[in-house]
């Protein structure tokens, strides 16, 4: 039997996946356009091949349940290409993976993931250096830094950036023979050649590039044959002002059991660092990978997120996900109360038991103030510092939001209490004094001893 699909069956397939699999969904899941349904079977039309691949690797699961629950019927679905299929489709730009110029007549796949582009990418202080040298490479391959060599820690972008460039290098000209992997597998390209007696190609191969791109390069540590065949791969491209970059975790020189003359060569560019982002940045990144997934967050929840989670941008999008799979799990909306609880530690968390009003009773007692004078309008120095501290305590410890805790206290708007929460953040961390006088108040009631 053949079934047209109504547009509203498909809104609800895709609305579906959004809602249920919001970290596979992508903004262009709006070109595609859904086949017939034969037999049970959905075609699903891609509007180019990378969009194709991205939903072969990873959409199938998400769109049969989609289609099973949208239409009430067991559904298997097919992802087709609509371009090969003739079928009109807008073309998209976002995913896109890359044909790489072939290699002894064989075609290799240039495996990038189409979220990793400059576009997508937060500049900010904690980066600044590593991203202007990778725009600068990009720029000018082979001319403006060689080797170029980004380091940091697990999660800061580093893969991000450097697949950002083999991106914009394509877009500029497309005909750049790029190569671009982990160290892994290149170490296990390496092994494999070897083991087949096909070293030649493995050479041919690595050495015909214009630009090679090495991911996690620590990986070369203590493997001397490879890093010797590293470093013969290094010279030969280097030489011809073939573009060079690499990643890993740590500086050359730290890099354990590595060569000195690769640690030397490594040096002889740029060395450029990530950091771990400060909180613009991260609440920078939070709103970009919204708007990569069509997802709508409140500002105090992004706040949470982006206070919560400060030394690995990947944990920002793992936050997303939990928050965004809880909401859809219990049908709730996005609220601060659900955002504390998916990001943990409900049983243990004191964060539920504390109220506003235990917060005051405390407050009032320790710092001798009225309750009418932190809920009034009074600026007084002696009533503002208590009131900070108020809002500051309410912020952390409660759900309610910025525009609630402003409200009670006398009125004021949400930037009040950001203001009045970083302000004792700041103090907490350079006034012992203070800091153990607060940190007292939170015990008393987190612990119930009010
Ligand atoms: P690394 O390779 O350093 O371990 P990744 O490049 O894999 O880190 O980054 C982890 C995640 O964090 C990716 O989803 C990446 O897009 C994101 N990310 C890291 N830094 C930024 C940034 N400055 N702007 C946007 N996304 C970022
Ligand atoms: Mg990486």
């Amino acid at each position: 039997m053949i079934t047209g699909l109504s547009d509203a069956v498909w809104a609800d397939i895709l609305g579906y996946v959004r809602t249920h699999y919001s970290a596979f969904a992508r903004g262009w899941f709006s070109q595609l356009r859904a086949g017939s349904l034969k037999q049970g079977q959905l075609d699903v039309f891609a509007a180019n091949g990378a969009q194709l691949t991205y939903l072969r690797e990873h959409c199938t699961r998400p769109f049969v349940e989609a289609a099973q629950a949208a239409t009430g019927r067991l559904v298997s679905v097919e992802f087709l290409n609509g371009e090969e299929s003739g079928l009109e489709v807008p073309t998209a730009a976002l995913q896109k993976t890359r044909e790489l110029a072939s290699f002894e007549g064989e075609t290799a796949l240039l495996r990038l993931n189409g979220d990793y582009v400059f576009d997508n990418f937060v500049p900010g202080p904690c980066n600044r250096l590593a991203h202007a040298s990778c725009l600068a490479v990009s720029d000018s391959p082979g001319t403006a830094y060689n080797p170029l060599f980004i380091h940091g820690n697990v999660g800061l972008g580093k893969t991000h950036l450097l697949q950002a460039i083999c991106h914009r290098v394509l877009d500029r000209a497309p005909a750049t023979r790029i190569m671009y992997l982990s160290c892994e597998t290149f170490v296990n390209h390496f092994i494999e050649a070897v083991e087949r007696g096909i070293l030649n190609r493995f050479r041919y191969r690595y050495r015909h590039v214009d630009m090679l791109v090495i991911d996690d390069v620590q990986f070369l540590s203590g493997r001397d044959r490879t890093q010797e065949e590293f470093f013969h791969t290094f010279n030969t491209l280097y030489h011809v002002n073939k573009q060079i970059i690499l990643s890993a975790d740590c500086t050359p020189p730290e890099i354990p059991s590595l060569e000195e003359r690769l640690v030397s060569r490594f040096n002889w560019g740029l060395i450029a660092r990530v950091d771990a982002p400060c909180m613009e940045t991260r609440h920078a990144i939070i709103r970009k990978k919204m708007k990569l997934r069509q997802m709508d967050l409140p500002e105090d929840v992004i706040l949470l997120i982006a206070s919560r989670i400060d030394s690995n941008t990947r944990e920002l999008e793992g936050a997303l996900n939990r928050i965004h799979g809880m909401a859809a799990l219990e049908h709730r909306p996005i609220d601060l109360a659900l955002a504390h609880e998916a990001l943990g530690g409900q049983e243990e968390s004191p964060l539920r038991e504390v109220r506003i009003q235990d917060i005051t009773d405390l407050v009032t007692n320790r710092f001798g103030v009225k309750l009418s004078d932190l809920t009034g309008r009074r600026r007084s120095r002696s009533i503002a510092l208590p009131r900070q501290v108020c809002m500051y305590l309410a912020r952390q410890l409660t759900h309610h939001s910025l525009e609630e805790i402003g409200g009670f206290f006398g009125g004021r708007d949400h930037t009040t209490v950001l203001h009045a929460n970083k302000l004792i953040s700041n103090r907490k961390e350079t006034d012992t004094g203070f800091r153990s006088r607060l940190e007292e108040i939170e015990v008393a009631l987190t612990k119930g001893d009010r």
